[in-house]
């Protein structure tokens, strides 16, 4: 009688997949968070789309499907960090998409300009100070980093980062190389240790003295704020944030996002599963699992970052940090950022 059973369950387990080819998308996502389950669940709903997750590193994700080939089940991959989503477009991984509604609702600067992946939520790369040592008027700029008032006061994470690469990439796009590098060496020349550590460290190290301001994207501040742990929420309170650029062309944004693979078996699946990430209700999961803002103006948001008030953010385009990801890379290593 069992025997039996296995035998039915066997019979439908080849028979299931076969049914359901159609009504299924595969992710490949370096995303891992409790609200995208909720988001996949009612995409779900909604299409009755079936939502295949596959997790893991961004560089693993890509080395996969590339691995994979034309067999490769992939429809969509979603990764953090333009420079990732360039390394991606770079290994031939994703197709162009054209889609009034991606078009329309992703602002051009946060997409790539070949429509092969699109900006789903945006990350600000911050400067938080300590409260009791820092008067945050003294800072206006990523490029007030390098004064001498601030020799062995500042805390940034290792130039192997590629949030820090993509800021870098950031200023060469806004300034040029050689003043980007002359920018480098003063920043390493005020750095209170040597880098180590994430974003969170940066953080902690400022609440503990070690350093008296630190470069790091918004919601890794965000998180400490609410977290369970008070001795986080101790550091959370020791410091505040601020947002450079303000005057000028505004502070660095990235994105996590995401793009069609090339050899998608869903194509059309991924179309709409690409576009529902767009939608108000989606743009609300995917950044408030993060403390992210979205990229859709008037989607729901995480109130702490609503209290910051209107931020004024740069709008070059975010594929510009991965095109001058490699000019990055050698400047800041000719500038001692280790
Ligand atoms: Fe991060």
């Amino acid at each position: 009688m069992v025997k039996r059973i296995s035998l039915v369950a066997a019979a439908l387990a080849v028979l299931v997949p076969a049914a359901a080819a159609a009504d299924e998308v595969n992710l490949y996502s370096s995303r891992h968070y409790d609200t995208d389950q909720a988001l996949y669940d009612d995409f779900t709903a909604e299409t009755s789309i079936e939502v295949n997750l596959i997790e893991g590193d961004a560089d693993q994700l890509i080395a996969r499907i590339k691995a994979e080939g034309r067999n490769s089940p992939a429809d969509v991959l979603i990764t953090v960090d333009a420079g990732r989503l360039h390394r991606a477009q770079e290994a031939g991984v994703l197709a162009p998409l054209e889609s009034e509604i991606l078009a329309e609702r992703v602002p051009a600067h946060l997409r790539e300009p070949g429509n092969r992946w699109f900006g789903l939520t945006q990350r600000l790369r911050s400067i938080v100070y300590a409260k009791d040592r820092v008067d945050p008027a003294a800072i206006t700029s990523y490029e007030d980093l390098a004064d001498p008032v601030w020799k062995g006061r500042v805390c940034i994470r290792s130039s192997t980062n590629v949030y820090n690469q993509s800021l870098v990439g950031g200023m060469i796009e806004a300034q040029g190389v050689e003043d980007t590098e002359a920018w480098a060496k003063g920043l390493v020349a005020n750095l209170a240790r040597p880098p180590r550590g994430g974003d969170t460290d940066q953080i902690k190290a400022v609440a503990a003295g070690e350093c008296d301001v630190a470069v790091v994207n918004h919601y890794y501040l965000v998180r400490l704020m609410k977290s369970e742990d008070a001795a986080d929420r101790e550091v959370a309170a020791a410091v505040d944030i601020l947002f450079p650029n303000q005057n000028d062309r505004g502070t660095h944004a990235n994105v996590s996002g995401a793009g069609l693979v090339v050899t998608a078996p869903h194509k059309d699946n991924a179309v709409k599963f690409l576009e529902y990430l767009t939608t108000d209700q989606a743009q609300a999961y995917f950044a408030l699992g993060n403390n992210e803002f979205p990229v859709v103006a008037g989607a729901e948001m995480e109130p702490i970052l609503i209290k910051w008030g209107d931020i004024k953010t740069d709008k070059v385009n975010a594929a510009t940090y991965g095109q001058n990801n490699a000019e990055a890379v050698k400047l800041m290593d000719r500038a001692g950022w280790k």
